[in-house]
């Protein structure tokens, strides 16, 4: 997820004061140079770099944000392996933001870019010079019909690793099953991170491999059957990994149900719809590991900064709005057409913190975002094939390039990348502005 190509040239980032910010309650006529929306990775990376720059004075940036909690979401997939706890990766939200920020622990409700202001969920009206959107996107439950009952049943195995309150229960599932039908599950169109519905797959197997209850050789004679159920017509999107990921299914005696779109779970029963949009497939399961239909939050969907689809219309290469040109975006919530990765982030921010820097003293844009995204595949426990590409899905590797090797062989290094280096780097260096991903340590 965040290779850098100077690791051994690493600074020690210096430290901004770290203690509660303020917490503010709206009141009506507050003003700020620079409004951030949504203090998740992006948005805490971008308001932090921009305040390191040295360009703003207390208040003049404001990050808004209802959470309480800050989630390291790319962990829940270790969770659902049982390779971490989910309370391990949190931190209180107040706790990562700089107290020269406001911080408005309010949600955004709606936007006014005409009036160069946003509205708060209480009513009150913030405005702003430049305005930075981040929300991220939701993960839509509803859009499984019988998914949040039965996720919610302690006693069925349905579980899903995307979000908090269920990505341990991923792992109780798949402790209990000791026979029968497992389907994992990953929905047509975007999502966070595409590769995660399948690194779930890859440990459960794993996990049951050890536990003698799956042999790969012998998968119809195994007591457990393990199906991949996807409305993808690949196991991935980009061309060189797909190859060894479909390789590792075949080897591992995976049934592949592409372009199968879960719609319904009833009991044991999950329903997909097929491409043709009429008929569709039910399939009896034991075990099933749902990953739901997400999209833009509805306040960005309905709004006049959404594309067609409803994320922000950036322009692909600068993340500057297409038709306002104080609007900015990154992150899930942008219409940057790459996958939705905290990796992406580190890439795109820099450029989106330089063209808006840059913005405010009159210059053209000149820093352009390639579209560079990378995905820690983990493909068994001690296993993660490093996958690192950008716009147009060429591969990008930043290892191939110092090291001369191929990022598709999993190796045991980019394991302990995914599980040790990621986390750390996260919360020491990214959400404090001073990682550049690919690049490395930046101040
Ligand atoms: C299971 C899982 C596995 C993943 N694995 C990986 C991985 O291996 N590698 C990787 O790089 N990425 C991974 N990701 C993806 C990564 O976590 C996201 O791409 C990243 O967090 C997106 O950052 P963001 O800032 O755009 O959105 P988020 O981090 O989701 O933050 C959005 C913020 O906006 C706030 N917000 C929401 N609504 C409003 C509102 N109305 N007003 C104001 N604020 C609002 C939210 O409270 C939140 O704090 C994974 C994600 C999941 C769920």
């Amino acid at each position: 997820m965040f290779p850098a190509r100077s690791m051994a040239a690493c600074r020690t980032a210096t430290g901004l004061a770290r203690s509660f910010a303020t917490v503010s309650n709206a009141s009506a006529g507050r003003s700020h140079r620079i409004v951030v929306i949504g203090g998740g990775a992006a948005g805490l990376d971008i308001s932090h770099k921009l305040l390191r720059s040295g360009k703003f004075a207390q208040d003049d940036i404001a990050v808004v944000d209802p959470a309480t909690w800050h989630h390291f979401q790319p962990g829940w997939t270790l969770v659902g392996g049982g390779i971490k706890t989910k309370e391990e990766l949190r931190r209180p939200l107040n706790s990562l933001i700089d107290p020269k920020f406001k911080f408005y622990n309010d949600s955004v409700a709606g936007f006014s870019p005409e009036q160069n202001s946003i509205t708060l969920g209480n009513g009150d009206k913030v405005s702003y010079e430049q305005l930075v959107v981040a929300p991220g996107i939701s993960v839509n439950y509803g859009s499984v019909k019988g998914l949040p009952e039965a996720l919610a049943d302690p006693k069925s195995l349905v579980s899903s690793i995307y979000s908090y309150d269920t990505c341990d229960k991923t792992f109780e599932t798949i402790q209990k099953l000791h026979k029968g039908t497992a389907i994992f599950t990953q929905p047509a169109g975007p999502i966070k991170c595409a590769g995660a519905p399948q690194k779930i797959l890859w440990l459960a197997l794993d996990h049951w491999k050890r536990a003698g209850l799956y042999d790969p050789a012998n998968p119809a004679g195994s007591p457990i059957q393990i199906s991949f159920a996807t409305g993808m017509p690949v196991m991935f999107g980009v061309a060189k990994y797909n190859a060894t990921l479909e390789q590792l299914r075949k080897e591992r005696g995976v049934e592949g149900l592409f372009q199968h779109d879960l719609v319904s779970i009833d009991g044991d029963k999950a329903t997909f719809a097929l491409p043709d949009g009429k008929a569709s497939v039910t399939k009896r399961f034991d075990l099933l590991h749902v990953v739901p239909k997400m999209g833009p939050h509805a306040f960005v969907k309905g709004s006049a900064l959404a594309n067609e689809a409803g994320y922000v219309d950036v322009d692909d290469g600068t993340t500057r709005h297409k038709k306002y040109p104080n609007v900015w975006s990154a992150g899930d919530a942008s219409s940057l057409p790459t996958s939705k990765t905290a990796a992406a982030i580190t890439a795109q921010t820099p450029v989106l913190v330089r063209n808006l820097l840059g913005s405010l003293e009159g210059k053209t844009p000149d820093a352009t975002y390639d579209g560079y995204a990378s995905c820690p595949l983990i493909t068994e426990y001690g296993k993660v094939l490093l996958a690192e590409f950008k716009y147009g899905g060429e591969p990008k590797e930043t290892f191939g390039d110092w090291f001369g090797i191929d990022q598709a062989v999993p190796r045991k290094s980019f394991y302990y990348m995914k599980k040790h280096f990621f986390p750390w780097v996260y919360y020491q260096h990214m959400v404090k502005g001073t990682w550049g991903g690919p690049k490395g340590w930046i101040n």
